[in-house]
């Protein structure tokens, strides 16, 4: 039974032969950000999975459809969000991270929420408050290679528990943007799972297994057994273009650009990078071609970066992530985040 509320839409129940044949015939059949209720063996209980908050990271949509496909009854019951239907539809499909003029969805679960995107957030919010699920877990993909990880803005045993269904790598940040996790920390053990990029298949698979792994078992925090094994990785700094400057990926500089980095730069994703790991080039703007802002909002681009003959240089030991190829991606959003080593 489908229904609709302000902006949501909400389908009680899907049957394995009504979601469609292909994941894009299932979301033009949910036609528009949708509430998904399917009932488990023990109703009594629930957890949410939210997914496609961003049109261009299917990971998370085809796990959700291919679940539903099989039709396996879950452990408890479980409320599945599919947010960004219209810009995963847009041709070629999987292709906008969000419509041209209009707002990311998940930068906007938090007030004013005075947008068609923000209604949304707003009324996921209030279903989620309501519903009280033992944990929420939002499936992502990065638009550069990456291995597979997560990230939580409030860390404890149950996001350890949680991200070790996906993934031993799980990032903490205090970086404050108005994503969904942010809303949930305090009433629900939430993570955001970065499943890998989005044109690898590896990533569908990580997506599925650890969709599966989360509907069937019994106990996602059972007590007394021994504390995941999980590396953590504190406080990524958002390193971005600044205002009006422009980035091109290619294996010599550009000159029309200010900056240029490598083409290849998506496979330094999580790898540990030295001093003098050269990852691009710079224009004349040098360094204040960006800005690389952390928690505080301090601008920590001097510290992580020198310029070296025009190169552009890593300057402290750390890793990179969320690193696109994709210059639409890198001025729309961010170019990277940079995380510092302790161990410097
Ligand atoms: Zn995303």
């Amino acid at each position: 039974m489908k229904h609709y509320t302000n902006g949501l839409r909400i389908w009680d129940n899907p049957q394995t032969e009504e979601v469609g044949d292909t994941v894009e015939e299932f979301l033009r059949l949910l036609g528009g950000p949708t509430w998904l209720n399917i009932p488990g063996k023990d109703p009594t209980r629930s957890r949410a999975i939210v997914t496609l908050l961003h049109g261009n990271e299917p990971s998370g949509v085809r796990a959700i459809h291919r679940w539903l496909q099989i039709g396996i009854k879950p452990q408890v019951n479980i409320a599945g969000v599919i947010g960004a239907i219209d810009a995963a539809l847009a041709p070629p499909g999987f292709a906008f991270r969000t419509l041209p003029g209009r707002k990311d969805l998940n930068r906007c679960f938090r007030e004013p929420y005075d947008s068609p995107e923000g209604q949304v957030a707003k009324e996921v919010l209030q279903r989620l408050a309501h519903l009280k699920p033992e944990a929420l877990i939002d499936l992502h993909n990065t638009s550069g290679q990456s291995p597979c990880y997560t990230i939580t803005t409030k860390m404890g045993d149950k996001q350890k528990a949680l991200t070790s269904i996906f993934s031993n790598q799980l990032v903490i940040t205090d970086l404050r943007l108005g994503s969904l996790m942010e809303a949930t920390e305090t009433e629900i053990p939430t993570i955001a799972v970065e499943c890998g990029g989005n044109r690898d298949p590896q990533s569908d698979r990580i997506a599925f297994d650890g969709l599966t792994r989360f509907t069937q078992t019994d106990s996602l925090f059972p007590s007394g057994t021994s504390q995941p094994n999980v590396q953590i990785f504190e406080h990524p700094i958002r390193v971005e273009l600044r205002a009006g400057m422009t980035v091109a990926y290619a294996t010599t500089p550009v000159d029309e650009a200010d900056c240029t980095l490598r083409f290849d730069a998506d496979k330094l994703n999580f790898d540990m990078l030295h001093p003098g790991e050269p990852i691009g080039w710079i224009g004349p703007h040098q360094l204040d071609t960006f800005l690389a802002r952390d928690a505080k909002g301090n601008n920590r681009v001097q510290e992580l970066f020198t310029v070296v003959n025009g190169e552009l240089h890593i300057a402290q030991t750390g890793r990179i992530l969320m690193m696109t190829t994709d210059p639409m991606m890198a001025s729309s959003d961010c170019l990277f985040y940079f995380l510092p080593c302790a161990d410097r």
